[in-house]
């Protein structure tokens, strides 16, 4: 026998489960029993090409004893087994990103977290100790000749590997329970839970001899004859969510392709939704055979979030993932589903905003990625966007479709405004004019815009057109011109600027559409917008700066007074230095200054001067 040290990460998560975790305990069967079933139907899969298996006989079930008196729980399983290598690799080691996420979790909101919460975070197995003092498992893999292996641990510091003593193919989980979950050595309360978590289980769950588990196929059943609880009961148990789902769709199509499908769309975003290594719960069944339950082929990437199970009888039953990747009739099916799981969006986007809303604040991002990844579904796609904007208020967001239809007469562009946040990007002084004029600009905030104004690019003809952008033909209001300078002094005034500024800027002009401030930043012919220049940075692919116009507003007074100021010689060094502090004001209102020292080195002096 052999001890090992378990990792750090993962004593903390284990000191985390023993420690912190005191409500809905008896979610730890359901992971056992999810794993076992996992077993089971990986045998299953390769009995279909391969009847050289140990045990080949031994019926496909999970059965689980207790022993009331003795405080145990045993849960045996006729699945695929563990080698030796599997009992170090993959129970003694955290795996997956979910592992990492739950303990960063639980340091965040030590206080709520509670059992179910495992369920989500796919920590699984080791749930076990939620409820056990020590956890054995005996073993033996399905390969032939492959021998018998113990594990066993208290949960704290180490494991050990030894010797087996498991005859049969399969695998047994023996607990010695806590003094306070006794409770789970009981019949009645085991059977409880087993019905509560487990009953959409394909393969019979045997307590004291009894099966426990009753419900078979749901999705192959009319929707008449499945409730409402039903329903529910089945998405939790798929999911590993505790909340109900926003909506489902239950089809059960014939035709060019057949199939029967249970979708369901959660409410909230499951943790690792965006990491690599996360598990769509989405099942793909061929003749009710359980094939995959992670199936990426059955909808598209920004799809992800959807869980449910799909049964055709159009796959043959030994598909691998190279014949789901390659089949027409998957493609088929992907095409049906996308169109119904967005047509169910979009009658939520029309009927019934508030779910809407709630959906989106969850998963808008993914419909974002979808505009730039599936050109088929293009219109959908851009019907189901929304966007702050600078008439919605608070959270409220507005479709494209609703931006188009409050378009000033004339106005034949979508503006936006690219930013961190709305209290920032509300204040660029490039939106002054639009604001001045009543003409709508959408706030984007969220990184992914900066790639998906490109991709939507023109919407209803309208093109999406950045505040930003130098070249906008704006036309002036009288308001603007009165009050401004002369040409002749402008132009010389904007001379100084260049001399002062000189390569800093691509050029200094006099502006068209600044009404309270006294300068901003533009983007020149050829440059980025400042949100995509800080994105390109955080991306560590620092293009240099480009170069911006500074556009100068003529009839605001503090430039007014610098013209004035200009040919006193006395003053030379205070209009310098005033002309660097609106550049570098400027620059700090889009997010770009890199020399705040300067900036309050220059404002002390200059308010110094004001004070004196
Ligand atoms: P997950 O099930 O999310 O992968 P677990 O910690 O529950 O995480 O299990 C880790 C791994 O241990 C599983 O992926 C599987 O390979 C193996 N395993 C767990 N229980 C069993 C079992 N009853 N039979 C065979 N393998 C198992």
């Amino acid at each position: 026998m052999q001890q090992f040290e378990y990792k750090a990460e993962m004593k903390q998560l284990l000191k985390l489960i023993v420690h912190s975790l005191y409500t809905h305990r008896d979610v730890f069967l359901r992971e056992l029993i999810s794993n076992a079933s996992d077993a089971l139907n990986k045998v299953r899969f390769r009995k279909l090409t391969d009847s050289d298996i140990q045990s080949a006989d031994a019926p496909l079930q999970i059965t689980i004893t207790l022993d009331d008196e003795g405080k145990a729980l045993t849960l045996e399983d006729t699945g695929i087994g563990m080698t030796r290598n599997d009992l170090i690799e993959r129970i003694g080691t955290v795996a997956s990103s979910g592992t990492l996420a739950f303990i960063e979790a639980a340091a965040e909101q030590a206080k709520q977290m509670d059992g179910r919460m495992i369920g989500q975070f796919g920590v699984g197995f080791y749930a076990a100790f939620m409820v056990a003092d020590e956890v054995t498992i005996d073993t033996r893999h399905a390969d032939p000749g492959a021998e018998a292996w113990q594990w066993s641990s208290d949960g704290s510091g180490t494991y050990t590997v030894g010797e087996g003593t498991r005859e049969t193919r399969g695998t047994t989980i023996t607990l010695k329970l806590k003094e306070d979950a006794a409770e789970f050595a009981k019949d009645w309360r085991v059977k409880d839970v087993v019905r509560k978590y487990s009953n959409f289980v394909d393969f019979p769950i045997l307590v004291a001899g009894e099966q426990v588990n009753t419900v078979k196929a749901l999705w192959r059943k009319s929707t008449d004859n499945v409730t409402e609880d039903e329903y529910k009961e089945f998405y939790q148990f798929i999911s590993g969510d505790f909340q109900e789902p926003l909506d489902r769709l239950h089809l059960h199509l014939e035709g060019a392709v057949t199939f029967d499908a249970l979708l369901f769309i959660p409410k909230t975003a499951p943790p690792n939704l965006f990491q690599e290594d996360y598990q769509r719960k989405l099942h793909l069944y061929a003749n009710n055979v359980f094939i995959q339950d992670d199936a990426k082929d059955l909808l598209p990437e920004y799809l992800r979030f959807v869980r449910g199970v799909v049964d055709t009888d159009q796959l043959p039953l030994n598909v691998s993932r190279e014949v789901t990747q390659n089949s027409p009739v998957m493609a088929k099916i992907q095409k049906i589903l996308t169109k119904r799981v967005l047509n169910l969006l979009g009658d939520w986007a029309k009927n019934d905003a508030e779910t809407y809303a709630e959906f989106f604040n969850e998963f808008g991002v993914l419909l974002k990625y979808g505009v730039s990844e599936d050109y088929a579904q293009r219109d959908r796609l851009l019907k189901l966007l929304r966007y702050a904007s600078t008439t919605t208020e608070g959270d409220a967001m507005t479709s494209l479709e609703e931006y188009v239809n409050r378009m000033k007469d004339g106005q034949d562009a979508i503006y936006y405004v690219l930013g961190e946040h709305r209290d920032q990007v509300i204040k660029n002084p490039n939106l002054e004019y639009f604001r001045q004029h009543g003409i709508e600009v959408l706030l984007l905030t969220d990184p992914i815009d900066v790639f998906t104004v490109n991709a939507i690019g023109t919407y209803e003809e309208k093109e999406l057109t950045s505040i930003d952008k130098a070249d906008l033909d704006l036309g002036e209001t009288p308001e603007q011109t009165e009050g401004k300078l002369d040409d002749s002094t402008a132009d010389a005034l904007l001379l100084r600027f260049k001399d002062v500024l000189g390569e800093a800027v691509e050029d200094v002009v006099a502006s068209k559409r600044l009404v309270d401030s006294p300068a901003t930043l533009v983007v020149g012919s050829s440059g980025l917008d400042a949100q995509t220049e800080r994105l390109m940075k955080m991306m560590n692919q620092d293009l240099g700066p480009t170069k911006r116009i500074l556009e100068v507003n003529m009839a605001h007074p503090l430039i007014k007074n610098v013209a004035g100021l200009r040919e006193q010689p006395e003053s030379a060094a205070l209009v310098e230095s005033v002309i660097n502090q609106v550049y570098a004001g400027a620059l700090l209102l889009e997010g770009n200054l890199d020399d705040p020292t300067a900036f309050v080195e220059r404002m002390t002096a200059l308010m110094e001067k004001a004070t004196a």
